[in-house]
């Protein structure tokens, strides 16, 4: 371990772990890559809290009666789901047998569990739906008692924007589409990136440049082991990964050595 602290410090590039801090997990979409789970499903959320990650993403559209739903395809099983009724859409049966979740019905799982709630707000045909679907969203982590949980990640400017303006103060919200410089999130009081891990492998410079101004850095999705080292070796704040275990396990083997 002082070998590679020494090595890294000499890079000028000090991982958190040197640093006494570990990267946080996230499990993407949450924990599904597991008997009995599917991805955004109400399932694949309670094993991610089950394991502990410190987080678990999920995707949200709004369906075409205002329905929040959660789901990462805008169309599923043939349906279009921002532009369908909200009987259509809860009809649909994800891969583990569950019906597609409500917002509603995820929240109301999160209530006894501990991980962070990731909230990503997919980008909808309308910029109006989507600061419809701001709002709803926020009124309802209000109305379970989960705003102290709740972080939001959208590749939306827009949706960033209204996160940004709406949110309880202090509400991290992320940026997703890679395409913001770490001095532009600043400027609009975001809390950092949360880019595709290929982006910060090209512009390894804006991780000293966020830190240096306060900001949080987030990688997704990161599931081959070299990538998650590269994460950890970085200084990258948060992983967003399929395998949340693998990567676990690998920031204790590196906390051990
Ligand atoms: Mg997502």
């Amino acid at each position: 371990m002082k070998l590679r602290i020494i090595i890294l410090a000499a890079m000028g590039c000090l991982s958190l772990l040197a640093r006494g801090e570990s990267p946080q997990v996230i499990a993407h979409r949450g924990y599904w890559q597991v008997e009995g789970s599917a991805q955004n499903s109400i399932r694949s959320l309670v094993t991610a809290d089950s394991i502990g990650c410190y987080g678990s993403e999920f995707d949200v559209w709004m369906t075409a009666d205002s329905v929040l739903v959660v789901n990462h395809d805008a169309e599923f099983r043939g349906v279009d789901i921002q532009n369908s009724p909200s009987d259509k859409v809860l009809a649909l049966r994800l891969d583990n047998g569950e019906s597609l979740p409500t917002l509603d019905a995820l929240f109301e799982a999160a209530k006894s569990l501990n991980t962070r709630l990731i909230c990503e707000l997919k980008v909808h045909d309308s910029r109006s739906r989507e600061k419809t679907a701001v709002s709803a969203i926020l009124a309802k982590a209000h109305d379970y008692g989960l705003e102290d949980r709740m972080e939001y990640i959208t590749f939306s400017p827009q949706a960033f924007s209204e996160f940004i303006r709406l949110a309880p103060k202090g509400t991290p919200v992320y940026y997703l589409n890679g395409d913001f410089m770490p001095a532009q999130i600043e400027y609009m009081h975001g809390a950092g990136i949360d880019y595709y891990i290929d982006i910060l492998r090209k512009h390894p410079e804006w991780i000293a440049d966020c830190h240096k101004r306060g900001l949080k850095l987030n990688a997704w999705t990161v599931d081959k082991p070299e990538d998650m080292k590269w994460c950890i070796d970085n200084g990258i704040d948060f992983i967003t990964t399929n395998r949340p275990e693998i990567l676990q396990n690998l920031i204790k083997a590196y906390q051990n050595e």
